[in-house]
């Protein structure tokens, strides 16, 4: 089966009516058994979808809640179907009040209203299962304790009469929603077809979680003689990932590590071979400046007892963890600036290193580079963390003076960066790497 590719937006732009469905899973349940408090999810739709309404387009939508799952001792309410017009300017975010602890189903429907205005009359994408249907990933929304995922759905209908072509929406081969995996055009790289994932344990985790889903998502993962409660909340979470990516990593007696993504999923990346003490060597003299004690740290100091490559990758990963939980921390309004005045920075460092060790690699190792898709894969999720995390944090006026946003503009510009640069595009080829990184 072809994949869905980019181009399925542009032809969905000429629709006349939608259907979103949306699910919304609690994480973590079993650690809410005390909290059954409402929360208020609020689920602004993408602007590709906005995109879609207005005259000619869509001219309603109707949304419902139903509670499938909750913690002992959590009561959810069920929301039943409202239809409403949606206005020229875009559909306002869906607020409701949803009980903490539960696992929701939320689906929103965009169609054609009747003429009463009370329900929708032709609905062309849903998540019917009797359908032939195409899942394209529409958004991701996080709030404390609440997941929700949008994806749409297409009827074979729906693609005759919206003449929607097959090449351009295309059916998953599994034929079931997968929030997860995103829709790329031609010649990029989507990390997830090669990812082999494996499962992490669960491990209650109690304490406060600052707000932060992927705080709590880190301490759920890792056995509690793990855990790190040192420094910050920050700090937390980066000390807590490496213990639970060493967990991991023990548990194998390859020469790898671990790298942990979220929700219980990480991946194994063999060792290419030890060569740590090189990369040093391929750091542009401008960043080198910007980026001295962790250049001082990491990759020379450090390298005196780590030998491997991929320890730099460990540190990589942490680093994304100390500026997710910092940014979830501060946009749910439990950030402690005194903790950590610049948690952006750090993980900056750690994409231009971490990308200078592929040249590194290429002259010791150069099969590894082109064989082994688990790296190749391991290198795109974390820099995709990196950068879409980076770019969260640079909303927050309270880190406009962080160092990090010259940092990444020299690693996308200075001229003493160009091999590290050009190693990454040939890496993951120019499309990924414009998307990712914006060069
Ligand atoms: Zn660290």
């Amino acid at each position: 089966m072809p994949t869905v590719i980019q181009t399925s937006v542009v032809h969905l732009l000429c629709a006349t009516s939608l259907f979103v469905a949306c699910r919304t899973t609690g994480v973590g349940g079993n650690n809410y058994h005390n909290n059954s408090h409402v929360s208020s999810i609020e689920m602004p739709l993408p602007d590709k979808i906005k995109s879609l309404i207005g005259p000619g387009k869509i001219t309603g939508s109707s949304f419902a809640v139903t509670p499938s799952r909750c913690a002992a001792g959590v009561t959810g309410t069920k929301i039943e179907p409202v239809a409403k017009p949606v206005d020229a300017a875009g559909l306002s975010a869906v607020n409701e009040k949803l009980a903490q602890g539960c696992d929701y189903t939320f689906v929103l429907s965009f169609g054609k209203l009747d003429t009463a205005g009370t329900k929708l009359e032709k609905i062309y994408l849903t998540n019917d299962s009797d359908g032939i249907r195409t899942m394209i990933e529409a958004a991701k929304t996080y709030v404390p304790k609440i997941l929700v995922n949008i994806v749409l759905h297409v009827t074979g209908d729906g693609k005759s009469d919206l003449r929607i072509d097959d090449q351009a929406i295309s059916v998953p081969s599994d034929g079931g929603p997968n929030p997860d995996k995103p829709q790329l055009p031609a010649g990029d790289y989507d990390w997830r077809v090669d990812a082999q994932l494996s499962d992490v344990e669960t491990y209650a985790f109690t304490g406060n979680n600052y707000g932060s889903i992927f705080y709590q998502d880190v301490m759920s993962h890792t056995p509690v003689a793990s855990r790190d409660f040192q420094g910050g909340l920050s700090t937390h979470a980066h000390e807590t990932l490496h213990g639970l990516h060493s967990v991991m990593r023990n548990k194998t007696p390859a020469s790898d590590a671990f790298f942990y993504f979220e929700q219980g999923k990480g991946m194994y990346v063999l060792e290419p071979k030890e060569n740590l003490k090189d990369v040093k060597n391929h750091i542009g003299a401008s960043f080198r400046a910007l980026a001295q004690s962790r250049y001082d740290l990491y990759l020379v100091t450090q390298t005196n007892s780590w030998t491997n490559t991929l320890y730099i990758f460990d540190e990589w990963n942490a680093y994304v963890a100390t500026t997710r939980s910092a940014v979830e921390s501060k946009k749910s309004g439990q950030w402690d600036p005194s903790q950590n005045s610049d948690p952006i920075e750090g993980v900056v460092d750690f994409m231009y290193f971490c990308s200078a060790s592929i040249l590194s690699i290429k002259n010791i190792d150069p099969d590894y580079l082109k064989n082994n898709k688990q790296f190749k894969a391991n290198f795109a999720m974390i820099m995709e963390q990196s950068s879409k995390w980076y770019n969260e944090g640079k909303k927050e006026p309270l880190w406009g003076p962080s160092k990090a946003w010259a940092k990444m503009q020299n690693f996308q510009t200075a001229a003493d960066g160009a091999p590290v640069r050009a190693a990454v595009k040939e890496l993951m080829g120019d499309a990924w790497t414009l998307r990712v990184l914006g060069f």
